[in-house]
């Protein structure tokens, strides 16, 4: 039996797994090397997720598994392909301390919500991530102790290029003109750029750096974890900038001399139809957008104990 993978170009194939949501699939992606395979990330814990690997594996020797952030849909299935492959699982040391915290840690639902309160969320809205986080936990099953990754260092001749951004640990693979982008760089969908409770402060700012970051790359072909592949990764990543130069106007526009939650913001920014899960998103996209702008001098924020609150500086 040989792995079903499609072949993106020489030595460089694609795992495509579904996911229970939206956007509805994962890309994987497996790189060869002189000793064997290299798989990047996971797909989610699915129940069946071990059987499904053994399968796309088939036939591939399978040396190492590098996470390249903490996201379910990307660590999920972690342990699972390493009980399988035996091989060796690498990823950044802040993203691995970001997962400890999130999915090993039983106080974060309750932590999460309160800063969702705080941040103006209706509670029933907040509430029901404990629901839904409770189903998606299971699906969670990161590889514990994994060997650290650094910035610059070489994995089978790929280099280690952090993209902070979509999430604080985000990392990318680059050679030979191909950045394995995973969610840094997206397209059509672009990449979340939320803001939560103990991430870096400013992820808005971390992501318009990364993505000049990728257009001094010049990468001729970017892979990501979702959607299409980008044959032209700069191009991709001045549409970026340009999307959130616009979003950012329309954040200010939405501030004046009256103080609005980061949930009253995203209303403006996102309407008001969005079912809990996306509204949460919306939100923690809105607070990304507004930090930035406190940043640049556009807007002020107020930290009570019970809201936090934005006005046009
Ligand atoms: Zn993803």
């Amino acid at each position: 039996m040989a792995t079903k993978a499609e072949r993106i170009e020489d030595g460089i194939l694609r795992v495509t797994l579904p996911l229970p949501s939206r956007p509805g699939h994962v890309h994987t992606y497996l790189l060869e090397g002189d000793d064997g395979w290299t798989l990047v990330d996971t797909g989610l814990g699915l129940p069946d997720a071990k059987e499904r690997w053994a399968e796309e594996l088939a036939g591939l020797d399978v040396r190492r598994i590098v996470i390249t952030h903490m996201h379910p849909d990307h660590v999920g299935a972690a342990a699972d392909v390493r009980e399988l492959t035996g091989a060796e699982v690498l990823e950044g040391e802040l993203d691995y301390q970001q997962c400890l915290l999130v999915w090993g840690n039983p106080e974060w639902p309750a932590r999460i919500v309160t800063w969702f309160l705080r941040n103006g969320v209706p509670s029933a809205v907040a509430n029901e991530l404990l629901e839904v986080g409770f189903i998606y936990g299971s699906f969670i099953r990161y590889a514990e102790a994994p060997t650290p990754l650094h910035a610059g260092a070489l994995v089978d001749g790929w280099e280690v290029v952090p993209m902070p951004g979509h999430a604080d640990g985000q990392l990318c693979l680059f050679k030979d003109g191909v950045l394995v982008a995973a969610d840094h760089l997206l397209t059509p969908i672009s990449p979340a750029i939320g803001l939560y409770p103990e991430s870096r402060p400013d992820p808005l700012g971390d992501y318009l750096a990364s993505l000049e970051r990728t257009i001094e790359l010049d990468a001729r072909l970017a892979l990501g974890g979702h959607g299409a592949r980008i044959d032209d990764p700069s191009g991709r990543a001045r549409e970026l900038l340009e999307h959130h130069r616009v979003r950012l106007a329309r954040t200010a526009a939405s501030l004046s001399a009256e103080p609005r939650s980061g949930y009253e913001v995203s209303l403006n920014l996102f309407g008001r139809e969005l079912k809990p899960a996306a509204r949460r998103f919306a939100v923690a996209e809105t607070l990304s957008h507004l930090e930035r702008l406190v940043l640049e001098g556009g807007a002020a924020r107020a930290d009570a104990d019970s809201l936090v609150t934005y006005t046009a500086a």
